[in-house]
Order: C-alpha cells, then sequence, then structure tokens
C-alpha cells in the first residue's frame, strides 16, 4: 500500500532533483572552465553571447522545451546536456529515494550519484576527474560506513563473520569502506602501471584509480570486479561503435587518450541500482 506521505515526499524529492540537475549544469560546465568559480558569475550565462540568463529561462527542462534548445537573445543551439542532465538528476533522486528512504544514506548517496554524473560529463568532454569531486566523496562514503554500517552487516560476507567475532560494526563498517578503497584504487593502478611499463606511455587517467576507489567505498569490494567488466565492456563496445561508424579512426584510438572515468561512472549507477538483479540473473544462468 503506498501512502499519500510517501507520494507526496516522492514529488518533492523528484522536484528537488530537478532543481540539484540545474546546479549540476552549473558544476559540470564551470569547474573544468579557467577563471569560472561556481558562484561568479553569480547568474548563468549564455556561453556564445554571454546574455545573462533570466529565472524564467532557466527552469529545469521546461524552459530548454520552451524556448526548443535555443538562446532567447542570439538564438545559438543549447546543449541537450542541459536537460538531460536535469533529466537524470531527478530520476536519480528518485530511484535512491525508493531504495534507501527517508535516512542519512539517502542523502549522501544521493550526493555520490551525482558525482558520478558530474564526473561522466567533465570527462567525456575534458578529460579530466576533477579532485573536488573525488576527495569530499571518498571522505563522506568512509564517514558514512562508519555511522551507518548495517550494509556490510548483512547476508553472510566476511564482514558479518568479523562482528560475529566480536568486533564493534562500526570499526567493521570502516574496515570494509578502506578495503572497497584499497581494492578499487590497487586494481586500477597496477593496470596504469603495467600498462606504462610494456607500451612506454599513460594508457589510464591519474583520475581513474581514486575513482574505482571511491566506487569500492560506496558499493563495496564485491562490486569492484562487476563494475570493472562492465566498464571496459562499455568502452570497448562504444570505441567499436565509433569505429565502425567512421566516428573515430583507427590511429586516433592508437594514439589518443580515452576517458575511462564517464564507463566507471555509468557501471557504478548501474551496478548501484541492479546489481542484485544481474548477479542473481548471471547466477541462474548456472543452475
Ligand atoms: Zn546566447
Amino acid at each position: 500500500m503506498v501512502s499519500l506521505t510517501h507520494i507526496a515526499l516522492m514529488v518533492a524529492v523528484t522536484a528537488a532533483g530537478l532543481a540539484l540537475g540545474s546546479f549540476l549544469n552549473v558544476v559540470i560546465y564551470r569547474l573544468p572552465r579557467e577563471g569560472l568559480a561556481i558562484d561568479r558569475p553569480r547568474r548563468s550565462f549564455c556561453p556564445i553571447c554571454a546574455a545573462q540568463i533570466s529565472w524564467r529561462d532557466n527552469i529545469p527542462v521546461i524552459s530548454w522545451l520552451l524556448l526548443r534548445g535555443r538562446c532567447r537573445s542570439c538564438q545559438s543551439p543549447i546543449s541537450f546536456r542541459y536537460p538531460l542532465v536535469e533529466l537524470l538528476a531527478a530520476l536519480l533522486a528518485a530511484l535512491a529515494f525508493q531504495t534507501e528512504g527517508v535516512s542519512i544514506r539517502f542523502f549522501i548517496t544521493l550526493y555520490f550519484l551525482l558525482c558520478l554524473v558530474a564526473i561522466f560529463f567533465i570527462d567525456l568532454e575534458h578529460l579530466i576527474i576533477a579532485d573536488v569531486l573525488v576527495i569530499p566523496t571518498i571522505l563522506l562514503g568512509v564517514i558514512l560506513a562508519v555511522v551507518d554500517p548495517v550494509p556490510y552487516l548483512m547476508g553472510h560476507g566476511l564482514w558479518a563473520y568479523l562482528v560475529e567475532s566480536g568486533l564493534s560494526p562500526r570499526l567493521v563498517g570502516l574496515i570494509g569502506s578502506v578495503a572497497g578503497f584499497v581494492l578499487g584504487f590497487g586494481i586500477l593502478w597496477l593496470i596504469s602501471a603495467l600498462y606504462k611499463a610494456w607500451r612506454g606511455r599513460a594508457g589510464l587517467g591519474d583520475g581513474d584509480p581514486p575513482l574505482l576507489g571511491l566506487i569500492g567505498i560506496y558499493l563495496g569490494w564485491l562490486a569492484i570486479f562487476p563494475v570493472l567488466f562492465l566498464s571496459t565492456a562499455m568502452g570497448l563496445l562504444t570505441v567499436g561503435f565509433l569505429v565502425v561508424t567512421g566516428r573515430m579512426s583507427r590511429e586516433k584510438i592508437a594514439n589518443q587518450p580515452i576517458p575511462f572515468g564517464p564507463f566507471l561512472s555509468l557501471a557504478a549507477i548501474i551496478w548501484y541500482f541492479f546489481g542484485q538483479s544481474i548477479l542473481t540473473w548471471y547466477l541462474n544462468l548456472f543452475t
């Protein structure tokens, strides 16, 4: 039975998600650009003609539709990324609320998911993963694991065993989150070092190992290999698609760095929501 309160909360969370998506667009545009701060200039502006954008042209999704994706003053096209990010943020907020309910875990998990969205778009365009998106999220994840260690205590894994043998749940939460970070960071760092020794140049960005470490904190160490597999598969499929459709040449692939952060971020979001279902489906193939 779905209560009226739940529906009202869901509507509020989705609306807040749209507003957060609007802010996320500011982060995605300004963070990687020199001379722009998140709060300076105060008002949003058109990147082509620099005209300030009034509040009525800044309503998530709706304004973009009403303006038919064009700037009011110069008619330059406004990227589809803007309404897309707003819709994504609203969807993630609603899904995370459905999964976590009213809890501190909901707020911190939503922060984690929105950071992944920002990393996705910034790395895709600029080939950088900003520390300011990764480091505070790592710290928040470790704090969450200590404050609310419940996910570590479910099932019959190593962490539940440690609690049964007398360690405090909070300590086990701390150990579990650090283990997730070390495994995620370590495995990509190792792959990166081996590739460098073999080919004499970097194959992965500096930001990729900490990003997988961050994912390990939130999704647990058991998610590291599935996320790595999923992101590699999506990356190869994307590159294959770009080559087959002639959007990217073979030489370019051999010499040009390909951002891995977007695929890691997308795989982590998929695994957060559907990991359990995918795992069950996969194991059922063998029984
Ligand atoms: Zn304009």
